[in-house]
C-alpha cells in the first residue's frame, strides 16, 4: 500500500466528461490499495475567465479581492470531483485551501507556503476516504484567502506530497511529460524519460509552463521526487528528481516566454546606488525582476533595462517612474513586444562555445538580440515576439535535432 498524491491539471478536469475520467482513475487508484491524496486545478480557462472578469471592474482590480475571486475556481472542481468519486462508489472528502491547512505569507496573487498542517487531511485518509485538495491557493496569517502564483496547483501538489511524507507525486497533464520543448509549438521535440531538478528548474522559469518554477524550486529545496504524465495516454511519463551529472548531450531542452514585457529607464545619472534604488522599489513590492541589462556609461549617465512579467509591466513602470524622478533619471519606456528564448542542459557548464552557436544560429535567422543572461546551465536572449517562434523552431533544429 502506498500514500500517492495525484495532480490533476485545468485541460484534465475542463469538462464534466473528463472529470469523470479523472474521477475513475483516482478510484481505480485507491482500489488497488492506495491512499490517495488528489491536487486539482480549475476547469480548463476558468482562471483567465475570471480574470477578464475583474479586468472589466477595473484594469488592476485590487489583489486581495482577485484572490478571493480566482480561488473560487479550483473549489469548483473539487465539488465535482467528489461528486464523480462518489457515483464510482468511493467516499470522498473535499477540501479549499484553508482547510487543509496550507498556511501562507501575504503576498496575493504570488503567495509563498510558509508551512502545511495537514492533520485534517490524515484524519480523512485515515477513514479510509479519497481526500480531494483545492490547488492554488491558501491562507494568510490574517486569514485572507491567498493564490500561489499562476500554475500554482503545481505547488500544492508537491508541497502535500512533501508534508504528508507520500510515497509517490504524480503530476497529471495534458502532455506525455516533459519534452526537449513545448510539444504543441516544436512538432520535433521528443520526450524527456528522466530529469534533474535544476535542468526543469532552469525549463520552468524560462517559460516552459509544464511545470511552475517555485513549485520544481520547493521539490529540489525538499527532495521531493515526482513524475510528469498524460492523463489521457498510458504512457511512462518524466521522472524528476536529483541526478549525478553524466556526459551527455550539452543542450537538454529549449525554451521560449512570450509573457515577457522589457522596461528601460534611460539616461540614468552613472553614479553608486542608483540601481539599488530602481530595484529595491520593485523588489518592496514583490516584482519578479529577470533580465538586466546596463549600457556602458555616456557623459555620466546609462540606461538600464530589465524584464518583468507582462502582468506586471504597468505596475512596473509605474513604480519606477516615480524612482526615476527621484534620482533624475529622464523617461521610462514599457514595451510588451519581446519574448525569451532559452537554451538549457547540464552538458553546457563543461563545454565552452554554446553561447557563439546560439547567437550565430540567431543572426542566420536574421534575429536581432536585445539582450542577454546567461546561468551555468542556461542561455537566454531577449529578442522581438514575433521572431519567437522562428527562433525557438531553429534553436531546437541546431542543438537538438542536430545532435
Ligand atoms: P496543466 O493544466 O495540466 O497544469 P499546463 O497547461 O499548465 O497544464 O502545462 C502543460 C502545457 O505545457 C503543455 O500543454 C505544453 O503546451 C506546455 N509546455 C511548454 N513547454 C513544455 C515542455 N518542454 N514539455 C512539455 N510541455 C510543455
Ligand atoms: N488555475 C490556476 C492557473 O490557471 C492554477 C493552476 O492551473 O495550476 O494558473
Ligand atoms: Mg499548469
Amino acid at each position: 500500500m502506498a500514500l500517492i498524491v495525484q495532480k490533476y491539471g485545468g485541460s484534465s478536469v475542463a469538462d464534466i466528461e473528463k472529470i469523470k475520467y479523472v474521477a475513475k482513475k483516482i478510484v481505480e487508484t485507491k482500489r488497488k490499495g492506495n491512499k490517495v491524496v488528489v491536487v486539482v486545478s480549475a476547469m480548463g480557462k476558468t482562471t483567465d475567465n475570471l480574470i477578464s472578469l475583474a479586468k472589466q471592474i477595473m484594469p488592476n482590480p485590487p489583489e486581495k479581492e482577485l484572490d478571493l475571486l480566482l480561488s473560487t475556481g479550483e473549489i469548483v472542481s473539487v465539488a465535482l470531483l467528489c461528486m464523480a468519486i462518489e457515483l464510482y462508489g468511493e467516499q470522498a472528502e473535499g477540501f479549499p485551501g484553508y482547510l487543509a491547512g496550507i498556511k501562507t505569507d501575504a503576498f496575493y496573487t504570488k503567495a509563498r507556503i510558509q508551512k502545511i498542517e495537514p492533520s485534517k487531511i490524515l484524519e480523512e485518509i485515515e477513514k479510509d476516504k479519497i481526500v480531494v485538495v483545492a490547488g492554488f491557493q491558501g491562507i494568510s496569517p490574517e486569514n485572507s484567502i491567498t493564490t500561489l502564483g499562476r500554475g500554482g496547483s503545481d505547488l500544492t501538489a508537491i508541497a502535500l506530497a512533501g508534508a504528508i511524507k507520500a510515497d509517490k507525486c504524480e503530476i497529471y497533464t495534458d502532455v506525455e511529460g516533459v519534452f526537449t520543448a513545448d510539444p504543441n509549438k516544436v512538432p520535433n521535440a521528443k520526450l524527456i524519460s528522466i530529469i534533474s531538478y535544476d535542468e526543469l528548474l532552469e525549463m520552468a522559469s524560462s517559460g516552459a509552463k509544464v511545470m511552475q518554477s517555485r513549485a520544481v524550486e520547493f521539490a529540489k529545496k525538499y527532495k521531493i521526487p515526482f513524475i510528469v504524465k498524460s492523463t489521457f495516454k498510458e504512457t511512462g511519463g518524466t521522472m524528476v528528481k536529483e541526478i549525478e551529472f553524466k556526459e551527455g548531450a550539452v543542450v537538454s531542452s529549449v525554451a521560449i516566454d512570450e509573457n515577457q514585457a522589457k522596461i528601460t529607464i534611460f539616461n540614468v545619472p552613472d553614479k553608486p546606488g542608483m540601481a539599488g534604488k530602481i530595484f529595491s522599489a520593485l523588489g518592496e513590492a514583490g516584482i519578479n525582476v529577470d533580465v538586466i541589462v546596463q549600457n556602458v556609461g555616456k557623459e555620466n549617465f546609462a540606461d538600464i533595462s530589465f524584464t518583468v512579467n507582462i502582468n506586471e509591466m504597468e505596475k512596473a513602470k509605474n513604480i519606477v517612474e516615480k524612482v526615476a524622478k527621484e534620482i533624475g533619471a529622464e523617461r521610462v519606456v514599457a514595451d510588451p513586444d519581446i519574448c525569451k528564448v532559452s537554451i538549457i542542459g547540464i552538458g553546457m557548464m563543461n563545454h565552452p562555445g554554446v553561447a557563439g552557436k546560439m547567437f550565430t544560429c540567431l543572426a542566420k535567422c536574421g534575429i536581432n538580440i536585445e539582450m542577454i543572461s546567461t546561468s551555468e546551465i542556461k542561455i537566454s536572449c531577449v529578442i522581438r515576439k514575433k521572431d519567437g517562434q522562428k527562433a525557438l523552431l531553429e534553436l531546437h533544429k541546431e542543438f537538438i535535432e542536430k545532435s
